[in-house]
């Protein structure tokens, strides 16, 4: 399926790795022009050249990168001083640390409120009325199925996370953005393999004597799928809610988990 999302401009972030390099590559693939930033330049320069090499993207498309935290304002005047008006924006940032909440300070609070909530927002303020004028838009937001069903460990993504979801639910309905072909929704990944994962069940293998490999096999165990998903898997359904096709979805929740969520609805 042609997507017509050829020659539009995403910024995408935390893209050197992980589901953000996924949504950079599926997007690319269909002919977008992708400005990816992460905070270190390594990682970030290798992602940038794997992209280049990459056979299935097309030659006209442009990659860009920025290396930047995205959380904090000099990381996105970083960004937005290299390119202003983007069509499609991936937010993204690295999850906050698993733990107890007997032991997170405001600090910490402050911090995954800051990453996950704060950021999306700063990014959806700074762009959306443009790309209303501009007449097309996409805003998708990584969060996580700890929306939906939430992980004890996980409690700052938990809280932080649900913050966004409620405001992307007022914000993504305004009839200002909605009819201007602007729509905003949030991908909410299960288990995907990536480096944020191993971390997780790192957390989980201390907690509980077990090896990494015991706690991955559970972990998959429990996924309807039985396997994790994949960096391209999460990208293609990211790359369809950019699609023009999916112009009149917004405001959405999508569970992107191997039919992990329990629930009906
Ligand atoms: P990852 O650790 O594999 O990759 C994260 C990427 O974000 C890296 O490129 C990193 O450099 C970049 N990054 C992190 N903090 C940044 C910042 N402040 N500014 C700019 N770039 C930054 O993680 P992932 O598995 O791809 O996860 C992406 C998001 O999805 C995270 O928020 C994570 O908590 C969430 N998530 C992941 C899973 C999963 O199974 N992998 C499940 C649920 C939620």
């Amino acid at each position: 399926m042609d997507l017509g999302i050829a020659g539009k401009w995403a910024l995408v972030c935390g893209a050197s790795k992980g589901l953000g390099f996924g949504c950079a590559q599926a997007l690319a693939h269909e002919g977008v022009h992708v400005l990816l930033v992460a905070r270190g330049a390594d990682a970030l320069n290798a992602a940038v050249d794997s992209l280049r090499a990459d056979p299935l993207r097309p030659a006209a498309v442009q990659v860009e990168s920025v290396a930047a935290d995205i959380t904090t304002e000099a990381g996105r005047a970083a960004v937005f001083a290299q390119r202003r008006d983007f069509d499609i924006i991936v937010t993204n940032a690295g999850g906050p640390p698993p733990g107890d909440f007997r032991d997170w300070d405001r600090e910490a609070w402050i911090k995954a409120v800051d990453a996950n909530m704060l950021t999306p927002i700063e990014l959806i303020k700074a762009s959306v009325d443009g790309m209303a004028a501009r007449g097309f838009g996409r805003i998708v937001n990584i969060t996580s199925s700890s929306v939906k069903a939430p992980i004890d460990i996980l409690g700052l993504s938990n809280g932080a996370r649900s913050g966004l979801t409620g405001f992307v639910a007022g914000v993504a309905r305004t009839a200002r953005l909605a009819s201007a072909n602007v729509t905003i929704n949030n991908l909410l990944p299960g288990k995907f393999d990536t480096d944020r994962i191993a971390v997780t069940f790192e957390a989980a293998a201390k907690r509980t004597g077990k090896t990494v490999e015991e706690v991955r096999k559970t972990q998959a165990g429990m996924i309807p799928a039985q396997r994790l998903g994949t960096r391209e898997e999460f990208g293609a359904a990211c790359a369809f809610l950019c699609s023009q096709q999916a112009s009149y979805i917004t405001g959405q929740n999508l569970l992107t988990d191997g039919g992990a969520y329990p629930g009906t609805y």
